[in-house]
Order: structure tokens, then sequence, then C-alpha cells
């Protein structure tokens, strides 16, 4: 109670977490903002909802990728999220329809990284994601939160893990849902995306100046959350 009360008084910051694929930037950043009573925004998750639109209009696919169709067709893309009170957090839906499992699969996560390379993609989510924050009170993790989208967040993070951690997390995670693969294939996922999110021309995968770097391959989630909830005491 005495918590709730300190948390009411203080002021509403933005806090932008980005870093590399797989770091558990969702799971540290969806914790936090329970703690703090915000908003938490996944903003891979919109990528990946563009990408599932691109893939089941034929767009996008083993050796194709219609980029210019799929800029046509940005307008007939619709995302938004929906809290799940059983899970504890927001579900994404694109056009209205839940695709928060089939977002998750790793041919999904195969394809992200080129749409987002696409700067109407970008631009049209960006815009999207600047509106989610403008009462702050949020946490959103992503590639350019503290660079391009809140370029003055209050409290930006930069989270980094070994390549071999990151992979062996992800194929953990994608062998409890029930997806069928190896770990070389998810460590080459990993390894590819953040090459290209790291290499692409508009808002690349970079940590803003102003970032705090967290290297979490030894860290537990307590131990983030501790961190970061002191950092943002600070900053409040
Ligand atoms: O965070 P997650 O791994 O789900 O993101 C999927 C992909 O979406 C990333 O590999 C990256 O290509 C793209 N992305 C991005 N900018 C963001 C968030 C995600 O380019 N802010």
């Amino acid at each position: 109670m005495a918590e709730d009360v300190k948390n009411a008084t203080m002021k509403k910051i933005i806090i932008a977490i980005d870093g590399f694929s797989s770091t558990g930037k969702s799971t540290i950043a969806k914790q936090l903002a329970k703690q703090l009573n915000y908003i938490y925004v996944d903003t891979g998750a919109m990528y990946r909802a563009v990408t599932y639109f691109a893939m089941t209009n034929k767009l996008i696919g083993e050796d194709f990728f219609y980029s210019e169709q799929l800029i046509e067709r940005l307008n007939e893309i619709h995302i938004s999220f929906k809290f799940n009170e059983s899970l504890g957090f927001a579900e994404v839906y694109l056009n209205g329809e839940n695709i928060e499992k089939e977002i998750r699969s790793l041919e999904v996560s195969r394809y992200v990284s080129p749409v987002a390379t696409i700067s109407e993609v970008r631009q049209k989510l960006v815009e999207q994601q600047q509106l989610m924050g403008k009462d702050k009170g949020i946490v959103m993790d992503g590639r350019d939160i503290g660079t391009v989208v809140f370029p003055h967040a209050e409290l930006k993070i930069f989270m980094t893990a070994s390549a071999e951690t990151r992979a062996q997390r992800r194929y953990k995670e994608l062998l409890e849902r029930g997806h069928n693969l190896s770990y070389d294939e998810v460590l080459e996922n990993v390894t590819t995306r953040d090459r290209i999110d790291s290499t692409r021309e508009d808002s690349p995968l970079v940590k803003a100046d102003d970032a705090i770097e967290i290297d979490n391959s030894d860290l537990t989630i307590e131990e983030q959350i501790e961190t970061l909830l002191k950092l943002a005491k600070s900053k409040a």
C-alpha cells in the first residue's frame, strides 16, 4: 500500500528498452511496467504483425519480397493491443484478429528483419508508438526506442548478452510453446536478425549515447528488475 502511494506521487516517465534479439527485453519490460503500474508496449510485436500480414497476403516468402506492394497496402493494416487478464499482458491484434501466437513462429522471425528495413513501415509504426507514449507512464521495448521513437525518454536501457545465451533462451521458449526446431536454426536466426537490424539504413539498432548498457548473460530476472526499478525511481 505504502509502495502504491509512493508510485502514485511519482512523476510518470518514459522507459525505453532497446537491444539485440532475445536479450529478454520483453520479460523485463513487462514486469517492470507491472510494478510501476505503467503501460507496456512490445514494438517487436508490431513489426511481426506487419510481417504476418505480408506472409498471409503472399507478399513475402522463401525467395520473394514484394516490398512495393506491401507499402501500397500499409493502409489496410491496423494493429492494436488488448490486455489479457489471465496472461497478465496485452496481446497483439491485426485487423481485429488475435495473432499473438502466430507472430512468434520461426517463420515470422525469419522475415521480420527485412520487413523492418522498409522506411514506410517504420514511419507508420513509429507514429503509432509515439501516440501510445504521449501521456508517459510507459515501458516500450524494441530496437530504436531510445534513438528514434523517444529520443527524450527519461530512462534508456540497452540490453546485451552473448549470442549463444540469447539463442539458448529463445530455443527453450520456442520448445515450450510447442514449436519443433533445432538450436542451430534459432542461433542462425538470432545472429542474422542482429546483423540486418544493426546495419540497416533507417533507424539501425545502436545504443543511444545516454543509454545505460546492461549485459544480462549472468543476471537473474529478479536482479535485473531490481536494478531497473532503482533506476526508474531515481528518474521519476
Ligand atoms: O523484439 P522482437 O525480436 O520481437 O522484434 C522482431 C524484429 O522486429 C526485430 O528483429 C527487428 O527487425 C524488428 N524491430 C525493429 N524495431 C523495433 C522493434 C523490432 O526494427 N522497435
